[in-house]
């Protein structure tokens, strides 16, 4: 749809930006479009996409821009999209920041609003290295900073599954931020010389980032 907002979260790994995504999503009826959980979901369907991306995704490095495209492509073919869309890991080199510009354009559509979550390196490998989620429901929690009120009980479904990435070791961590620094950081000049890019000091709650990001958002999806 010509005019419906697009909003970009950018960040490091661990900076919240599927957290405030999906808040973003229930609050402003915007549609998330992660693609890693695009990247993951073929990964397990094991399509040729996912047979492609699952080598590079375990190491950390970044797949292909042609292979992150055809996901997203995929994705933005569907009409839930058509209301606005938050893009949550995407883009993250130059040619997918052209490449989107190109794709809006076909539809009429520009980007809105690009929000940089601002972090501290080291504090990203404590967050992500700790984190699992619900797998019934995707509630997410941590090792040492978010332990469900009842020990292996989710605290919002009752659920006794639970589930890590396969990326979320320090290790992983520490090649996801050096691919970050190298590939996608370049991208907040890039917007903030377009005048559409806004920061938020991320460090501090879920609830004060979740906040700043409503503003914006409000302004954006109005
Ligand atoms: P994420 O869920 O955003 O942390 O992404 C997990 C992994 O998927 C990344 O470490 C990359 O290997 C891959 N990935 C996700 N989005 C992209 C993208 N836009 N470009 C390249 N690789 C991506």
């Amino acid at each position: 749809m010509a005019g419906a907002p697009v909003l970009i979260l950018l960040g490091p790994p661990g900076a919240g930006k599927g957290t405030q995504a999906r808040m973003l999503e229930a609050d402003f009826g915007l549609v998330q479009l992660s693609t890693g959980d695009l990247l993951r979901a073929a990964v397990a369907r094991g399509t040729e996409a996912g047979r492609a991306a699952r080598a590079v995704m375990a190491a950390g490095g970044l797949v292909s821009d042609e292979i992150v495209l055809a996901v997203l492509q995929d994705r933005l073919a569907e009409p839930d999209t058509g209301q606005g869309i938050i893009l949550d890991g995407f883009p993250r080199t130059d040619g997918q920041a052209a490449a989107l510009d190109a794709l809006l354009a076909g539809s009429g559509q520009r980007v809105t609003a690009v929000v940089s979550l601002d972090v501290d390196d080291e504090a990203m490998v404590d967050r992500v290295s700790g984190r699992y989620t619900c797998a019934g429901c995707g509630e997410g929690y941590h090792d040492r900073f978010k332990l469900p009120a009842v020990a292996d009980f989710c605290d919002k479904c009752g659920g006794t599954a639970f589930r890590r990435r396969a990326d979320d070791t320090a290790e992983t961590v520490r090649e996801r931020l050096k691919a970050y620094h190298a590939q996608t950081a370049p991208l907040i000049a890039y917007y903030q010389h377009r005048g559409v890019l806004e920061r938020i000091d991320a460090m501090g709650s879920i609830a004060g980032v979740r906040a700043a990001l409503a503003a914006i958002a409000g302004r954006v999806a109005a």
